[in-house]
C-alpha cells in the first residue's frame, strides 16, 4: 500500500516529511528513550519543545508581543461558545458576518452567552457568494465582529480582511490559516482546529491580542478564560502533548519551504490549475461559486450529471485520489487543497478529470 493523493477536508493530509519526522521520533523522542505522548508536559523537554512552537509560529506569521499564542483542546466548536464567554459580558451583543455553515453555525454555539446579531447574511443567495460590504450591518457597540475567512463546506474564501473599525475582528481560520502571509495586527483573536492546515484534530491554536485578555466577559470556570490560559502557558491543565508537538513540526516544514508568502504562490497556483480545469471543461464539471469568493483552500465541483458521481468517486479512489465526495449537505465532489497537498497531487487529479470526461463523455 502506497500513499495516495488525500483531498479530504479534515482532519486532513499532513506534509508527508512531518509524518517521517514524527515516525523516526516516535520510540525515543529528543534523547528521552520515550516517545512525545509519554511524558510530562511538565518535563524540560516538552516545555523547550512546546516554547520552541510557539517561537516559530511567532516568526512565520510575524505576531508581535502584544498578542498571545494559546494552544487549546475542544476544537473550533468549543470556541464558538467560549469566545463570547470571554469577550462579552452581561446584555452585550456581538457581530456575526454569516458566509456559510460554520460561521452560521458560529452564530448559534454563541446564541447563550452573547446577543449574536447576524450583521450580514449569504443564506438567500445559497451561500454562493459573500454578502456583499454594503449590506453590513455593524454595531460600533458590539463587543467584536466574528466572521470566516474560508467556509471549509461552502467553498467561499474572502480575500481581504474586512475592515471593522475600532471593533475587535475575530476571525474562524480553521481552514486557511497559515496558506498566505497574515497580517495579525488587523484582528483582536485568531483561532483555528489544528486538522485542516496544522496537524491533528483535538488542538486549536489561537492568537488574541492581549489587552482583551483584561475583558471581564462573564463568569466562568478557569480552565475557559483566556487569561488564565495565557498565563499559564496554555497548561492549566495536561494540554494535548502530541498535537502540540506535530503542530511545531509543522510549523518548522512551513519554514523549511520558504514561509508563507511561498505556500500563498503555491495554494494560488494549486486552485487554479483546478478552477481553469473545471472552467474549461465546456460545462463537463462546474463550480457555483462566484470566481471572486472562490475559496483557494476548498474547490466544490459538480459533475454535469450526478448519474456519475459515483463512477467519478470509485475511479478516483482506483487512481489513488482519495475523499473527493462533496459535503453530504452539498452533494458533488470537494477537493481541499491545503498546504500539505503538493502540486503533484493536483496535477494527479486534473489528469484524472479530464481523463474521466473524455473516456464518460
Ligand atoms: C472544521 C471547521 C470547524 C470545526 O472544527 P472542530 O475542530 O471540529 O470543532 C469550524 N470552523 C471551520 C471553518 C472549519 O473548517
Amino acid at each position: 500500500m502506497s500513499r495516495v493523493w488525500n483531498f479530504s477536508a479534515g482532519p486532513a493530509a499532513l506534509p508527508q516529511a512531518v509524518l517521517e519526522r514524527a515516525q523516526s521520533e516516535m520510540l525515543d523522542w529528543n534523547g528521552s528513550g520515550a516517545s512525545v505522548m509519554e511524558q510530562s508536559h511538565r518535563g524540560k523537554r516538552f516545555i523547550q519543545m512546546a516554547a520552541q512552537a510557539e517561537a516559530t509560529l511567532r516568526e512565520l506569521i510575524g505576531i508581535p508581543a502584544d498578542y498571545a499564542v494559546l494552544f487549546l483542546q475542544g476544537g473550533a466548536t468549543q470556541q464558538f461558545a467560549q469566545i463570547p464567554m470571554n469577550l462579552a459580558g452581561e446584555g452585550d451583543s456581538a457581530d456575526y458576518i454569516v458566509s456559510g455553515h460554520w460561521s452560521a453555525k458560529a452564530v448559534s454555539e454563541a446564541a447563550p452567552y452573547v446577543r449574536a446579531n447576524v450583521a450580514a447574511s449569504g443564506a438567500a443567495d445559497d451561500y454562493l457568494k459573500l454578502p456583499a460590504r454594503d449590506t453590513w450591518r455593524l454595531d460600533p457597540h458590539a463587543a467584536y465582529v466574528h466572521y470566516t475567512p474560508n467556509e471549509t463546506i461552502h467553498g467561499v474564501e474572502f480575500h481581504d480582511i474586512p475592515e471593522v473599525g475600532a471593533v475587535p475582528l475575530v476571525a474562524d481560520m480553521s481552514s486557511n490559516i497559515l496558506s498566505e502571509p497574515l497580517d495579525i495586527t488587523r484582528f483582536g483573536l485568531v483561532y483555528a482546529g489544528a486538522q485542516k492546515n496544522i496537524g491533528p484534530s483535538g488542538l486549536v491554536v489561537m492568537v488574541i491580542r492581549r489587552d482583551l485578555l483584561q475583558r471581564a466577559g462573564r463568569p466562568m470556570a478557569r480552565i475557559f478564560r483566556y487569561a488564565e490560559q495565557a498565563a499559564n502557558d496554555s497548561m492549566l491543565n495536561t494540554p494535548n502533548t502530541w498535537g502540540w508537538y506535530v503542530a511545531g513540526l509543522t510549523f518548522q516544514w512551513l519554514q523549511a519551504q520558504g514561509g508563507l508568502a511561498v505556500m500563498a504562490e503555491r495554494n494560488q497556483a494549486k486552485a487554479g490549475l483546478l478552477y481553469r480545469t473545471i472552467d474549461s471543461s465546456g460545462g463537463y464539471y462546474r463550480n457555483p461559486i462566484e470566481p471572486s469568493a472562490r475559496s483557494r483552500m476548498n474547490v466544490r465541483f459538480t459533475l454535469h450529471d450526478s448519474a456519475l458521481d459515483a463512477a467519478f468517486l470509485e475511479e478516483s479512489e482506483a487512481a489513488g485520489l482519495l475523499a473527493l465526495k462533496g459535503h453530504k449537505a452539498l452533494g458533488g465532489m470537494r477537493a481541499s487543497l491545503y498546504n500539505a497537498v503538493p502540486p503533484e497531487a493536483v496535477d494527479a487529479l486534473v489528469a484524472f478529470m479530464q481523463d474521466f470526461a473524455q473516456r464518460h463523455g
